[in-house]
Parts: structure tokens; sequence; C-alpha cells
């Protein structure tokens, strides 16, 4: 049997996207981050959307960088995590893929950068404060320095750190951050880059040379009680599913697994064919908005694998096969998200294989 849990891409919508982020950025080059399936959009899916207006792809791992050039996409791919192993070296200069180079460990694996095979493009990643990947400030001239000697590597060093928390408007971190990454890469050649998705919206100072967008692309937003729509970003993704029961539950009856909701009084439940075995968050609470039709209900009991319970108070002509929407441009993922305790990202990144995609 098919399911009926249909995840629709908005092709217009990441094209919109994009023209606006380039917009915000300007004189900046943007690399649309596609990491993790294009935050589960579909990696090709997005990269052949955007082919041709995007200044370079990103991506988290060399075998994303593999799909795009099977893919036949030609321009510039930058492996955001870079070579995870030795090998990776020849694969990336046989790909043309970007490395970024964020530990020791990566510079002996690079004397092996043979320039026979075309010299392998590096952004040296400086970790100014989040303390996940990249050299500490002081190392970086010296990292530098090997770099530029290494004659299997591109001479043109891109310079690279990541924000812990840019949402953060105004926010003394990110200042730090900022601040601790222009003096460790002061009187150093090469372009820079500085900015995810949320500084291009808050933090202009940090524009560079290149600015890294995974969530905007998409129309995502992770700046507090904002969503994308807000800063002019359309969705590009609708997760939809169908009413495949109503039900008639009386006074007191309790709702699913554990019974944690019970029927003020007797009432209509809708029964919606999605569940956390398709991605909806199984921590989604009680009163989380879901559209049947054009009427917006609230979920009621727990999230099941395959099912969700709805209030149909609010929607009395409600009947069996209604088109049910679970977020998109008119129901913001962002705020299922902060129903469910998580963000927006996490929901589009969890569709699961059982889930249609289509395009329009
Ligand atoms: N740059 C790096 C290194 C990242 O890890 C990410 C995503 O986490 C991004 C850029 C894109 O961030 P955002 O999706 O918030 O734009």
């Amino acid at each position: 049997m098919s399911r009926t849990t249909v995840a629709t891409i908005h092709l217009g919508a990441l094209r919109h996207n994009l023209a606006r982020i380039k917009q915000l950025a300007a004189p900046a080059k943007v690399m649309a981050v596609v990491k993790a399936d294009a935050y589960g959009h579909g990696l090709e899916r997005v990269a052949r959307a955007l082919d041709g207006d995007a200044d370079a792809f990103a991506v988290a791992a060399l075998g994303d960088g593999l799909r795009l050039r099977a893919a036949g996409h030609r321009q510039r791919i930058v492996v955001l995590s870079g070579p995870d192993r030795a090998s990776d070296i020849a694969e990336m200069q046989r790909l043309n893929l970007d490395a970024a180079i964020h530990h020791e460990e990566q510079l002996h694996w690079l004397k092996d950068a043979s320039p026979s095979r075309g010299q392998l493009r590096v952004w040296l990643k400086v970790d100014s404060g989040m303390h996940r990947l990249g050299f500490a400030p002081e190392a970086v001239a010296f990292v530098h320095a090997q770099l530029a000697a290494m004659p299997g590597i591109d001479p043109e060093i891109g310079l690279l750190t990541h924000f812990a928390e840019s949402e953060v408007f105004g926010g003394a971190e990110t200042l730090a951050q900022i601040g601790r990454f222009t003096e460790a890469t002061r009187g150093l050649r090469g372009p820079r880059s500085l900015s995810n998705s949320a500084a291009v919206l808050g933090w202009a100072e940090a524009r560079g040379d290149w600015v890294r967008t995974g969530g905007l692309l998409y129309g995502l937003s992770v700046v507090d009680g904002k969503t994308g729509a807000d800063f002019g970003f359309r969705p590009a993704m609708t997760l939809g599913t169908r009413l495949i029961a109503v039900n008639r539950i009386g006074e007191g009856e309790r709702i699913g697994y554990n019974g944690t909701w019970t029927c003020p009084e007797d009432m209509s439940v809708g029964v919606a064919a999605v569940g956390y075995g398709d991605g909806y968050p199984r921590s989604a609470v009680a009163g989380t908005p879901v559209l049947v039709g054009d009427r917006q209900v609230p979920l009621i009991g727990r999230v099941s694998m395959d099912l969700i319970t709805l209030d149909l108070r609010g929607a009395p002509e409600a009947k069996v096969g209604d088109p049910v929407t679970l977020w998109g441009p008119e129901l913001p993922v962002e705020i299922i998200a902060e129903r469910a305790g998580t963000i927006s990202y996490d929901l589009t990144c969890g569709m699961t294989r059982r889930v249609l995609f289509v395009e329009d």
C-alpha cells in the first residue's frame, strides 16, 4: 500500500531564496550549503535548481561532492569537514573539490597532493571560539605558511570560520569570534568566509568574500521567534498527508498511547496518516498546529509511528480524504519545531525514506 505522506519541494522558492541571499550578501559570493541531502530537500534536486546561480556548493563530506560531480555540476564544491583520511586527497584532486583544513593530521596527508593532478584548493579553518573544527588562532599564520609552501596546493588559500550563535544579533560571543578571526588572519592573503545564514541577516560586519548559507536557502530561520518569511524568504518544503479517519469520541475518553489527552466533551477526532516513522517529530506537544484543508486545528495525544490525532472541533466539516498540512508556506516549520523542542533544520533533515518527494 502506498503511503500518502508527501514532501513537496518548491523549486521556485529555492531560486527566490538564493536571489535574496545574493542581494543581502553582495558583493560577497554565495556558497549554497547542500549538506545533509540539502537539509532533507534532496541534494541533486536542489543543486539542479540552483546550478548556474550559486557561486559554489558546500557539502559536509567527499561523498556528497562525488554525487554532485556525477550529476554533472562543474562549479566549485567545498567539502566543509575536509578530507577524512590520506586517500581522500587524491580523490579530491581528481574531483576538483575544495578541502577545508582544520587539523594537523590533514597537513601530513596534504604532502601527498601532487601538482600533476592539478593544485588542490584549500580553506584554512580557524577555530575562533566554537571549539568544534579549526586551528587555534595563534597557529593560523604558521599553518598558512606551511600550506602556501606545498606545491600541490593552490596558493590562494581561503580563510574560514564558523559562528556558534550568530542568530543572537548583537551578541558578545559572535563579536568576540569576529575579533579573534580578524586578528588571527591579519596580513594573510586569501578570501575570507565567516557568515552562515543568521550572520547574513544580522552581522553585516562579517560579510567577508564568501557567505555560506544553508537554512535561508530553504526558507528556514533559526532566529528566535522569527520565521524565514519574516525576513522575505519562502519555505521550500511542504509536508502533507490526508485524513484517514474521523471518529466521534466521548467526553472523558483518552486519546492515543498512554492516554495523555482527555476529551473535554463528546467530539470529533481526526486521524492523519503521518507519524515519527515519516519524520514528523514525536516530541511535538498537544496543541501543535496542523492544517486540515485551510482550517488550523491542534494536535492531541502522542505522535505515533504512522499516525497523529487531531482535535477537529475547529473543523466540523472535515472528512476522510481531506488534505492535511504539517508544515509549509501556510504553516511555518519553525513553529512546529518550537513546539517539538528543536529547530526547523532538524525537522526538514528528518524526512524518512517512505516519504514521497515531488517537485513544483
Ligand atoms: N558553514 C558551516 C561550516 C556549517 O557547518 C554550516 C551548517 O551548519 C553552515 C555554514 C550553514 O549554516 P546555516 O544553515 O545556518 O546557514
